[in-house]
């Protein structure tokens, strides 16, 4: 595995209406040791709305105001992945990309190759949905199908999920303490595909099924996804640095 795109969720990155640096610096810390395991990363970020909420208490349940704390979130945000990435001597991107930027080839084949010059150059693209301008249509709403997108069409081998949840259960274990974690799936049933969001924590936005839509859409065109714990980055270490899968869930397809 060469190219990997991290996705990490909002609620990862808050703790209460707080950035959560030491997460946040657990996680760049895992970056840079990817990187120097010669592996190029692509950082899907989510927060920049929390990140702005830290700043400026505006009422986020209005559209206007979710936009307004988006920018002033976001380069709040990327200043603290630079100062963070700096320590290990690695440079940041921003890249801000909406859906429309994957519809039309000519663009996504401008995005493609500023993100290929960002990853031979050393450079961590850090990526995230252009919520500020972009008008409804053209938002896909919430990072895990963006991250699907980005993992896809940038060639990446797999699409890592950083969650609030450690796993894939057969039902939601917030809800349910007899829930068990699926290690490994190879295809996702419609009826999981169509049901309601279940997003957990004031900033997040998908839930499971945004995630299992993400794994999908990878699934169909026989790539990869792994969902594990942004809490606790032992088992996605152990898949990505050891090559041990430990805990988390595997989207693949089966092997003929
Ligand atoms: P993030 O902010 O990391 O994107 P979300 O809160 O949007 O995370 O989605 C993860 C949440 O989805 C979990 O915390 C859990 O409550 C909920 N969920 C619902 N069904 C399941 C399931 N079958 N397996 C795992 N999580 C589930």
């Amino acid at each position: 595995m060469k190219r990997v795109v991290i996705k990490v969720g909002s609620h990862v990155l808050t703790e209460g209406s707080e950035i959560a640096l030491e997460r946040m610096r657990a996680l760049v810390d895992l970056i840079a040791e990817l990187i120097h395991q010669d592996k190029e990363v692509i950082l899907v970020s989510s927060g920049a709305v929390a990140a702005g909420y830290t700043q400026l208490e505006l009422d986020k349940t209005k559209i206007a105001n979710k936009q307004a704390l988006a920018s002033i979130g976001q380069p709040y945000l990327l200043k603290l992945y630079q100062t963070k990435f700096a320590h290990h001597g690695i440079l940041t991107a921003q890249v801000l990309l909406s859906a429309d930027d994957f519809d039309s080839r000519r663009r996504t084949v401008y995005a493609y190759q500023a993100v290929e010059r960002l990853l031979s150059s050393g450079v961590v693209p850090i990526v995230n949905e252009n919520d500020v301008v972009a008008t409804e249509e053209l938002l896909f709403g919430d990072n895990d199908r963006l991250s699907a997108h980005v993992a896809w069409y940038f060639e990446a081998d797999i699409l890592v999920i950083l969650s609030d949840i450690d796993g894939y259960y057969n039902k939601d274990p917030h809800k349910y303490s007899d829930a068990i974690v699926r290690k490994v799936v190879h295809n996702i049933e419609d009826d999981a595909l169509n049901s309601e969001c279940t997003p957990h924590g004031d900033f997040a936005t998908g839930g499971i099924v945004t995630k299992l839509q993400a794994g999908d859409f990878l699934l169909r065109r026989g790539s990869q996804m792994f969902l594990a714990s942004g809490f606790n980055l032992s088992d996605v270490k152990s898949f990505l640095l050891d090559k041990i899968h430990k805990g988390g869930t595997l989207f693949k397809r089966k092997e003929d």
